[in-house]
């Protein structure tokens, strides 16, 4: 989510088929008792996107669409009457599942979140899904469930988890209903770790994760769900690397793009994407326009970022973190409609259909499903 001036304009970014364990990760369980991936992951229950139309053959993950924060925070109805990723629009777009964050604001309540925000946004997240009938969800209360092949799986994930630093035992519930990701900051630093926007990545060593936010990010894994790394400073991402090595878990973050071709703090520097592909993790493309570059954006650029972070962290390691309700999307893929615009462009620029199937969805599967315990 990008940073705006200050806290209360704040916006979000301006805001799987069991599949095998990654090499990583099986190796990893096979030396760590405590590796949830020792578990064989749930049947795919993701729907089959019908692609009849075009001969297109790939299907859209997305692992981040900040509906929830419109409606919780902006008052958009749960009937979801405009958006960027509405069902209409989602389902035009090829989209078999998409990712929504219960983002909590470092902001609120004078600057202190509370637990009691996740819950409540948890709730709003319910009656989406009980306004939208063609989104889905995919776990509930720890369960996978069948999704139909006319619907939209919905995941949930956390963005912002510092009001668990009260108590991150807290964070087990939500991992037990469903939740798979978990960000740890957003745009301001908290207890739990130092945000890649905040005061500490500015200084010298640049904060990191705290004693605290290492023992929360060890019980995420050990939950079995996964830390996102987007957000985090750079100092806080070389912190996580061993935590996520001992519990064999791969590095996600799920919307941040290449800081070598837009040097944002947001983004991810080199030697960070090569962690998220060796570690068998996914960087998901961030579609906020601040992000891809600065100035006008063609969908040229877009293809361009797509082209280094798949140089750089591997053709297995990219997927789509959109940002969409949450940023301001780049022109080119301006709602979630023109996904197939851009897998066209990915085409023409020699990207097989098999890669393509990768970086709109199998990718972001492959990490979706991690750590679920056998049903
Ligand atoms: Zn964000």
């Amino acid at each position: 989510m990008w940073l705006v001036a200050c806290g209360q304009a704040d916006p979000p970014e301006a805001k799987p088929t069991p599949v095998a364990p990654t090499a990583t990760a099986s190796a990893a369980a096979t030396t760590s008792a405590a590796a949830p991936s020792a578990t064989a992951p749930a049947p795919p229950p993701l729907p089959e996107v019908d692609l009849a139309d075009g001969g297109d053959t790939f299907e859209v993950i997305d692992l981040h669409v900040d509906t929830p924060w419109r409606v919780h925070f902006k008052d958009r109805p749960v009937a979801l009457p405009k958006g960027d990723a509405t069902p209409e629009k989602a389902r035009e777009g090829h989209y078999a599942a998409m990712v929504f964050p219960i983002y909590i604001p470092d902001y609120i309540h004078k600057w202190k979140p509370a637990i009691a925000d996740a819950e409540a946004i948890y709730t709003t997240i319910d009656e989406i899904l009980k306004a939208q009938t063609s989104f889905t969800p995919v776990i509930v209360d720890g369960k996978v469930q069948a999704v139909d092949p006319d619907e939209v799986a919905i995941f949930v994930s956390i963005e912002g988890a510092g009001a668990f630093a009260a108590d991150i035992t807290q964070i087990d519930r939500f991992i037990a209903r469903g939740v798979r990701l978990v960000g740890v900051v957003h745009a301001h630093d908290n207890d739990l770790a130092s945000s890649a926007t905040g005061k500490k990545a500015k200084k010298k060593g640049g904060g990191g994760l705290t004693d605290l936010g290492k023992q929360f990010c060890a019980r995420v894994y050990e939950k079995g769900a996964l830390v996102d790394v987007s957000h985090m400073s750079d100092q806080a991402f070389e912190d996580l690397i061993p935590i996520a090595k001992k519990y064999g878990a791969p590095i996600v973050a799920t919307h941040s793009n290449a800081r070598k071709l837009r040097n944002h703090p947001r983004n991810l520097p080199d030697a960070q994407l090569k962690v998220i592909g060796d570690t068998g993790g996914v960087a998901g493309l961030n579609l906020h326009r601040t992000f891809v570059r600065k100035g006008r954006v063609q969908m040229k650029h877009v293809v361009a970022m797509v082209d280094h972070m798949v140089k750089v962290a591997g053709i297995d390691a990219v997927a789509i973190g959109t940002d969409y309700d949450g940023g301001k999307p780049v022109p080119p893929v301006k709602d979630a409609r023109k996904m197939p615009d851009l897998a066209k462009a990915l085409r023409e620029a020699g990207y097989s259909e098999a890669d393509i199937r990768k970086i709109f969805g199998e990718n972001a599967r492959r990490i979706l499903y991690w750590g679920l315990r056998p049903q």
